[in-house]
């Protein structure tokens, strides 16, 4: 081996410093044990026969593997294959193996079925519960997974096709082939509702279904047009919205035929989307594609709404689980990180910062599971009348409180925060989605308008639910008088919306943590958040307010 002429400059290139002052990787955890409040809130809303199956998936979930599996899936974006090599179609939609290994846990651990096929005391509870643990590891994959658990309502809708389709919906198994759902016994469903000239207003659709036969309780249509956002386009089959000559009905559409041909359900292409990346998104025409009718021709809209208000509640705990994880990760980071010759977490001014995370954070999830509790519940009229308001509220509230909060906890982080090596680009990236599709920001609004127009009682028994803290707290009590003014106030109600939506989300969520069982969090809540003037920033929490048993409370446990 030659000798350098430098040997100075070798030792010091080869020895140039040690590494100080950078948190442990957070991972090798349990996701579960580390977050009292969802700890608290498993027995409070009725799930508490189901602890270890949370703490089996808190283990899974936190652990080194599983969380690779989502880094994976994200830098390996999925790719669209139209053909095969001899010129044949195929719209095959190719993914990274870490996405269907993470497709595999989840159907496995039943996300997509376990209240439908296993129902009881806490079903819905602990699914979101365990759902909540999941998406903290990787979202997009989450898309297909939600889709196939609400799909379930309106499957059932036509005996013929549930008595087919739904053993093999509700199997905990994934078959992620590219082959027809006759050769399958493991099924996931999407939705395909968006055209280019209308999402929110399906009505606007031109896709028109034209009548075939009617055999064996199938009534069969060949469809015609095109859909804008096709997600999860692998899904074994979709329901979908067309014209029917009675108006705007809804189909199952397959992938593939029953004879095994395919079905024209044409992929143009990928959507190149900012985020949720690990998740395909696509552009589909339908040239022919046979499809069969799900409840009655010209009532599509009110066949599918079911479905639809299950992927709102799902986006719910899909933001709940971003925010957990941005707390989480930010806490942790601030925990082992010195400035100024002390921990981040011990200076007061990152203290009003992760704490205002981590009451967001809580106050979403109290909110998620008090809808899932109400799933749970559902034979009970009054319960039903507040999953149907509770759900535009709390995911109009919650999936847009979710991105600002995502860039807090990536800013605590610092620079490093930033980088894609660690989870929070892919947090923020993500965070905008659920506010987005499945019906965005506006359109909740107009739906709790509709509702308070249409369905009086529900607004009576969302307020009833509220006002169960009467008394616990006076800021709560001065809020509650204030809401019930601007409830009164008939005028101009599209206009402001947002305001009373707004309003009736904090009144929910402030009741929700009064009646909890941690003060410090529901006296912060209140204090921050039911205060005329009330700031726009995390990290803007009034004096007097426990951060430190906040942040205790709300740290990973390693
Ligand atoms: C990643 C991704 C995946 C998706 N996957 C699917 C899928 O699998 N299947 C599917 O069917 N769709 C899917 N979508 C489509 C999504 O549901 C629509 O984008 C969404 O419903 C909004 O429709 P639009 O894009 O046509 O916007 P528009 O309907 O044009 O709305 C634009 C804006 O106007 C607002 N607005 C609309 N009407 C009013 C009003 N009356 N007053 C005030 N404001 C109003 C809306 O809130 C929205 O902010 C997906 C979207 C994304 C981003």
């Amino acid at each position: 081996m030659a000798t350098s002429r430098y040997p100075q400059a070798e030792k010091a290139l080869a020895d140039t410093h040690e590494v100080q002052n950078q948190p442990p990787l957070l991972e090798d955890y349990n996701t579960y044990l580390g977050d009292q409040a969802a700890q608290e809130m498993t027995a409070r809303f009725g799930a508490g026969r189901h602890e270890q199956a949370l703490i089996d998936h808190g283990a899974l979930t936190g652990s080194a593997a599983m969380i690779e599996l989502g880094f994976q899936a994200n830098a390996h974006k999925p790719e669209l294959h139209t053909h095969d090599r001899r010129g044949h179609r195929i719209d095959e939609v190719r993914f990274h193996p870490a996405y269907h290994q993470l497709m595999q846990t989840a159907l496995e651990q039943g996300l997509h079925s376990s209240p439908w096929t296993d129902p009881g005391p806490g079903a819905h509870v602990k699914r979101a519960l365990k759902y909540y643990l999941h998406a903290q590891v990787e979202a997009a994959h989450g898309c297909p997974v939600t889709m196939t658990f609400a799909a379930m309502p309106t499957l059932r809708k036509n005996k013929a096709i549930a008595e087919d389709w739904l053993p093999k919906v509700f199997a905990r198994a994934y078959d992620g082939r590219n082959v027809p759902y006759t050769h399958k016994q493991a099924l996931t469903l999407g939705m395909a509702m968006t055209e280019k000239q209308g999402g929110s207003d399906v009505r606007a659709n031109t896709t028109v279904a034209h009548p075939l036969e009617t055999r064996g309780g199938l009534k069969s249509y060949e469809l015609v047009g095109h859909k804008y956002f096709v997600s999860a386009p692998m899904s074994d089959a979709f329901l979908v919205l067309a014209q029917a000559p009675e108006g705007l009905s809804c189909f199952l559409l397959p992938r593939w035929r029953p004879d095994g041909s395919k079905n024209p359900l044409q992929i143009q292409r990928l959507k190149n989307k900012m985020g949720n990346v690990a998740n395909a998104s696509s552009e589909t025409e339908l040239r022919g594609a046979l499809a069969w009718l799900i409840g009655e021709p010209g009532r599509g809209v009110r066949t599918i709404i079911e479905m639809v208000a299950l992927t709102r509640y799902d986006c719910m705990i899909g933001s709940s689980a971003g925010m957990r994880q941005a707390t989480a990760q930010a806490i942790h980071h601030c925990r082992h990180r010195k400035a100024f010759g002390a921990a981040l977490s011990e200076q007061p001014l990152m203290q009003n910062v992760l704490a205002d995370l981590a009451l967001e954070s809580e106050a979403a999830l109290a909110y998620t599971l008090r809808m899932a509790q109400a799933l749970d519940n559902a034979d009970d009229e009054n319960e039903q009348r507040l999953i149907r308001i509770g759900t535009a509220i709390g995911k109009y509230w919650i999936c847009k409180r979710t991105p600002q909060h995502a860039y807090e906890a990536m800013e605590c982080i610092g620079g490093s925060g930033l980088m894609e090596d660690c989870i929070m680009p892919r947090l923020f990236r993500e965070s905008p989605v659920n506010a987005i599709w499945e019906g965005s920001g506006n359109i909740q609004c107009l739906d709790v308008l509709r509702s308070m127009d249409k369905e009086p009682d529900a607004l009576e028994v969302f307020m009833a639910e509220v006002s169960l803290a009467a008394g616990a707290h006076p800021l709560f009590d001065d809020f509650m008088a204030s809401l019930q003014e601007e409830l009164e106030e008939t005028d101009n109600l599209s206009y402001r919306a947002r305001t009373l939506t707004e309003h009736l989300a904090l009144a929910m969520q402030a009741s929700l943590l009064l009646r909890g069982s941690n003060m410090a969090v529901a006296d912060a809540f209140c204090q921050s958040r039911l205060q005329p003037g009330i700031a726009l920033n995390y990290g803007n929490l009034p004096a007097g307010v426990d951060c430190a048993a906040i942040i205790e409370r709300a740290a990973p446990v390693q």
